[in-house]
């Protein structure tokens, strides 16, 4: 069992931070190893319990997230503690297409995992790992402890990734809230958004947890709203965690995006770096599509539909040779199993969309699928897929 950790400690600035990332590593045997920090911030040192060198190298593009900067380090002997201090920003540029979800702003503070704000990809695994906001008396952290007698909001040191960052001012915080959930936001024109959004999410918990899917007890949701820090960009999830730019206005829209990713809590599992996260999206997508059936919802359903239909075929193949992600897994699953649909009605949907749902964590893949459809009685449904994967 790896006993390594990691500690963020975050220091805001007007328009960025300061961090020092305290890396605890007892069982490194390796003289040299990397990590990678998003390119838009400066090191300011780097220290270990061993004389080190190392040497900083633009031009790393990993999957889903921002360009960053490979930090080569190299120990006279195997480093077990480090220290790097580094500074900047990582704000949200849409020109660039670069850290979206990403900014500091005297009020509201969002730093993500995509951003690769803090070291990522060590060569080993991470048991423990943390974020300290120091100073912070005036802010609220979603997921966050205040520790009065240090002055510091803690969040993480339960082996989960904490580094999702959504902070906001107190004084502009405001909250609407039900036991399954808590929508934070800043603007009160957001309120009746969040109202709907609560009222949306019962409905969807309603369906998936027990019906559409095997119930399973739920986390207590935490929806932190960007706006209007941020206008733009898709949300993510982590778990309990659902960042978005705001719950959007009541309607097919609001409904989707929140139906989407609470399907995630059951379809997920497929390696999403692969062609084979076709599956993740797909069965999720068809979630959404179930709910809308299911609660005779056709303007959800055509609107969940009418995102991936129409730019379905222009698309390249679900598989790929080299077994890389294409573009548009998404859409182009969605529009595979639509032709299911149309072939072998709604009763079969609910059925595709839980067998992937139930698979065990090492069958999540399109051929372990395949099989357990066609153990299931869905042969037909199963050759239809198959057919249509490509190449
Ligand atoms: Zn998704």
């Amino acid at each position: 069992m790896e006993q390594n950790e990691l500690t963020i400690r975050l220091t805001l600035r007007p328009a960025g931070f300061s961090a020092c990332a305290h890396l605890l590593c007892p069982e490194n045997r390796a003289h040299q190893f990397s990590f990678i920090l998003n390119s838009d911030l400066t090191i300011r040192s780097l220290r270990a319990d061993v004389p080190v060198q190392w040497q900083c190298t633009d031009g790393e593009k990993p999957a889903f997230r921002s360009p960053a900067q490979r930090v080569s380090v190299a120990g006279e002997r195997p480093v077990a503690e480090l220290w790097v201090e580094y500074e900047g920003s990582v704000q949200f540029d849409p020109m660039q297409m670069k850290n979206w979800a990403n900014i500091v702003t005297p009020d509201f503070v969002s730093l993500s995992y995509y951003s690769v704000w803090y070291p990522q990809d060590f060569p080993f695994g991470i048991a423990q790992d943390r974020v300290l906001l120091a100073d912070a008396p005036d802010w609220f952290v979603v997921k966050g402890r205040w520790d009065p007698s240090r002055s510091v909001w803690e969040y993480g040191g339960e082996g989960y990734d904490p580094f999702n960052i959504a902070a906001y001012r107190k004084e502009k915080l405001l909250v609407v809230s039900d036991e399954a959930m808590n929508i934070y936001f800043m603007d009160p024109a957001v309120r009746p958004q969040a109202e709907a959004a609560r009222d949306v999410y019962r409905h969807i918990t309603a369906y998936y947890n027990g019906r559409l899917f095997p119930q399973r007890r739920l986390d207590v949701l935490d929806v932190p709203c960007a706006w209007p820090a941020i206008r733009e960009g898709g949300g993510y999830r982590r778990r309990d965690l659902m960042w978005s730019v705001s719950p959007g206005e009541p309607g097919p829209g609001l409904t989707h995006f929140l139906a989407h990713e609470t399907a995630h809590i059951w379809c997920t599992g497929a390696p999403a770096e692969t062609w084979e996260d076709w599956l993740n999206e797909t069965t999720a997508e068809w979630s959404v599509l179930c709910l809308a059936l299911g609660a005779g919802d056709r303007e959800l359903f055509d609107y969940t539909l009418g995102r991936h239909l129409p730019r379905a075929a222009s698309l390249p193949p679900i598989r790929t040779r080299g077994g890389s992600r294409p573009e548009g897994v998404h859409s182009k699953g969605t529009a595979l199993f639509y032709r299911v649909f149309e072939q072998c009605g709604a009763g079969v949907m609910e059925k595709l969309v839980r067998t992937f749902a139930t698979l065990p964590d090492a069958d999540k893949n399109t051929a372990s699928y395949l099989a357990a459809l066609r153990r299931g009685g869905l042969a037909a449904a199963a050759d239809l897929i198959e057919q249509g994967l490509g190449v």
